[in-house]
C-alpha cells in the first residue's frame, strides 16, 4: 500500500519536473523569437531607404543610401559624394 503511494508521489514529482523543463524550454525559445524580430526591425530602420536621416547620403551610382560614416567620398567640384563602394566611386564620371 505505502509502495504504491510512494510509486505516486514519484510519478508526481517526475511529471512536475518534465513540466518545468518544457516550460523553460518553450520560454528560451520564445526569447530567442523575440530577440531575432527586434534585431531585424534594428537592421530595417538602420537600412531603410528613408533619406530623412542626416547619416545617411545618397550613392548616385547605384541609388544606394549610405551611412556617412561608411561611405566612400570623393570631392566634385567642391561638393562631398558618398559612395557605397569603390566600385561605385570609379564609376561616377561627372
Ligand atoms: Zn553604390
Amino acid at each position: 500500500m505505502f509502495a504504491l503511494l510512494d510509486r505516486l508521489f514519484l510519478i508526481l514529482i517526475a511529471i512536475s519536473v518534465i513540466r518545468s523543463v518544457i516550460r523553460f524550454i518553450r520560454g528560451f525559445g520564445s526569447r530567442t523569437r523575440m530577440q531575432t524580430r527586434l534585431r531585424m526591425n534594428y537592421s530595417a530602420a538602420g537600412s531603410g531607404a528613408s533619406p530623412g536621416a542626416t547619416m545617411l547620403r545618397q550613392d548616385p551610382v547605384c541609388g544606394t543610401y549610405v551611412a556617412i560614416d561608411a561611405s566612400l567620398k570623393r570631392i566634385v567640384n567642391g561638393q562631398v559624394v558618398h559612395f557605397c563602394s569603390a566600385e561605385c566611386r570609379d564609376k561616377f564620371r561627372v
